[in-house]
């Protein structure tokens, strides 16, 4: 119960209780700010029919602003579609950065590689079209990729996220950082389970295990944001 007032007393504190703004955070300090390449592949991406998938533009501008915190070169991205984190982490990164970018889907990110392309960045991404865990699991059996990434951003199936995780704490280094997204599943993880859509339930399920688990894990510091879908900032201890 006690447990229950605080969060309503914080819930009062929090600032985004409305749409309204949110757009004016959006109109103020995200769009201005947006590189031109990112505007672009956010309209190219609209016309998907899985455009809902594409992170949104105010968690990119928080990823970005990590990625410079820790001079991020060699990161890991877990989940492309068009390629709208993607692009970004390569405008984000020095010049002989590189981003191994895995997604089974190819199609979706052909779709944003022309304007990757444009941005001259292509050449710090490395697209391996597999399914994540196996070309995770490719990748650890080479010896110098451990611990040798800075950062990681997972946004692929979250059946897996657990066993993402436990890649990643091979593969990204004591002090990198990896975000997990989709960790507040539009809000459903705090609904009891009748309440939720039928499409929701799995997810959700798969998302409560693991946000359970990834705040009993001495290995990592984490801060669990709730920007766009809910978005879970883990830090590497050890
Ligand atoms: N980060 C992207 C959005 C990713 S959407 C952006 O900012 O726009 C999720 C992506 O994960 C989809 O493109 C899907 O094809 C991919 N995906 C889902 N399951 C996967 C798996 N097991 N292995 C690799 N990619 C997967
Ligand atoms: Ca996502």
């Amino acid at each position: 119960m006690e447990e229950k007032m605080k969060a309503a007393s914080n819930y009062d504190k929090s600032v985004l209780q409305s749409k309204a703004l949110y757009q004016y955070l959006l109109d103020t300090s995200v769009f201005p700010n947006e590189p031109e390449p990112l505007k672009e592949i956010r309209e190219v991406s609209a016309s998907h029919p899985g455009s809902r998938m594409a992170s949104a533009p105010d968690a990119g501008q928080l990823m970005a602003m990590l990625l410079k915190l820790i001079n991020a070169k060699r990161t890991i991205e877990i989940g492309v579609f068009t390629g709208y984190s993607l692009l970004l982490t390569a405008l984000t990164i020095p010049e002989d950065g590189k981003i191994i970018a895995i997604d089974v889907d190819r199609e979706a990110y052909e779709m944003g590689l022309p304007i990757i392309k444009k941005a001259g960045v292509e050449h710090k991404v490395d697209f391996i079209n597999s399914e994540a865990l196996r070309a995770l699991d490719d990748l650890m059996e080479n010896l110098d990729n451990e611990g040798s990434f800075d950062f990681a951003y997972v946004d692929a199936d979250k059946v897996n996220y657990l066993k993402y995780h436990e890649r990643m704490m091979k593969l990204v280094k004591v002090g990198g950082v990896v975000i997990f997204d989709n960790t507040l599943w539009k809000g459903t993880v705090a609904m009891p389970e009748d309440a939720v859509a039928e499409n929701y339930k799995e997810n959700r399920k798969w998302l409560i295990e693991f946000n359970n688990s990834l705040a009993d894990d001495a290995r990592v510091q984490i801060c669990h944001a709730s920007i766009g879908d809910g978005m879970t900032i883990c830090r590497r201890l050890r």
